[in-house]
């Protein structure tokens, strides 16, 4: 298979010239058009492809020959690792991201309470389900939108990003109204209409490992985000279900340094789901950092033995500070960064719903629509670097 990568100016004539030209050679060519650029996927079964005629074509800037089964999401397509920028936190670099808090968001005060200690601990983004996958039907499963309004209210005081699962595919609107990044839980890795509509969101995605996913697997579910021009895709190593059970999963630890020899996407390791036991997070989460890592997720809860969910695996607030102590000490030790914690809350008064990264810094109007022009200018060649 070879890609086009078409000029971010390409006119709908131009892309009806290569689709025309993919066809007149006997072979299929798969669309996607992202926000940002347009790229088309030619398929060739068994014919060769001439890529020299499809990169003579006007609005056409670059064809890449792709081996892998897993195209956008290869090294092959593209050779530097991805960054992706939300706000003022760039994930995948140099500095490690950690994103924290509570399993389920359980109040406004648990999530405030988790919100305040966990920045100033130093993590930029704050994690918390507000729809909940849970093993038994009789279980809590979430607050629901009402869940969502307390984390947005918690990142207008505190400036965090805000991380939340999306279950189901009718979610997704409503959880990208709120959610800075939106996380695909183990379960649903392969739940293609949800992975279809995220990648339609053209939001940012954290796509966690199923319990049983091979990382060829969690690939190609990240494949399908990408097919929707949605490149602000990260992968999540989150322990996979093995015959241990001494532990509640097995964390593979391999799967970060493979997924980063094979994807250009971000890695972030969830050892709270990985190892289960709150008393073990500290040791998978170094192990995590030290095998190159481009950010961590960790389970915070005030009071974790009344939890409604994952109390046993999820730290106190004092133990996460230490944690985070640890991984500064050690990502310096290997030349790398913990990310900063943010520089300061946003104002008071800003909306409490998330349209937009500018309304989460508590710009408005054309103010805001610059800002996000801007960030964008500077996102795409990062992940173009063509
Ligand atoms: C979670 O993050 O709380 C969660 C349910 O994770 P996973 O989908 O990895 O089990
Ligand atoms: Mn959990």
């Amino acid at each position: 298979m070879v890609i086009v990568v078409m000029k971010s100016n390409v006119t709908a004539a131009q892309i009806g010239d290569v689709l025309r030209r993919v066809e007149a050679q006997g072979l299929r060519a798969h669309l996607s058009r992202g926000d940002d650029r347009t790229i088309i996927g030619v398929i060739g079964d068994d014919q060769p492809i001439n890529k020299e005629a499809l990169a003579a074509l006007d609005g056409v800037e670059n064809v890449l020959r792709v081996t892998q089964p897993f195209k956008l999401a290869s090294n092959e397509f593209h050779g530097e690792r991805s960054r992706i920028e939300i706000g003022d936190v760039t994930i995948g670099g140099n500095e490690v991201v950690v994103m924290a808090g509570p399993c389920s968001v359980e109040s406004y005060d648990q999530v405030m309470t988790t919100a305040r200690a966990v920045r100033a601990a130093g993590a930029r983004v704050l994690r918390g389900g507000a729809f909940k996958p849970r093993t038994s039907p009789y279980s809590f499963q979430g607050m629901g939108e009402e869940g969502l309004k307390i984390l947005a209210a918690a990142r207008a005081e505190t400036g965090l990003l805000v991380i939340t699962e999306v279950m189901s595919p009718d979610q997704v609107d409503l959880v990208a109204r709120y959610a800075d990044i939106m996380q695909i839980g183990a379960r649903n890795m392969q739940n293609y209409a949800l992975l279809h509509a995220v990648g339609e969101a053209q939001r940012p995605v954290l796509l966690k490992r199923g319990i049983a996913g091979t990382i060829k697997e969690l690939l190609m579910c990240a494949e399908y985000i990408l097919s929707h021009g949605n490149y602000q895709v990260m992968l999540c190593e989150r322990g996979i279900r093995t015959y241990e059970t001494a532990t509640r999963n097995t964390f593979d630890l391999n799967a970060i340094p493979v997924l980063q020899d094979l994807s250009h996407l971000p890695v972030i390791a969830d050892p709270s789901h990985g190892v289960g036991k709150s008393e073990y997070v500290p040791a998978v989460t170094r192990g995590a950092l030290a095998a190159g890592a481009d950010g961590m997720i960790i389970e915070v809860h005030p009071d974790p033995p009344n939890a409604m969910s994952d109390g046993p695996q999820s730290l106190t607030p004092a133990q996460f500070a230490d944690l985070m102590e640890q991984c500064r000490r050690l990502a310096e030790a290997l030349g790398r960064r913990v990310a900063s914690p943010a520089p300061h809350a946003v104002a008071q008064g800003v909306p409490v719903r998330a349209a937009g990264d500018s309304e989460r810094r508590g710009l408005s109007g054309a103010e805001g629509k610059a800002a996000e022009g801007d960030q964008l200018g500077k996102m795409l060649p990062r992940l173009f670097p063509l």
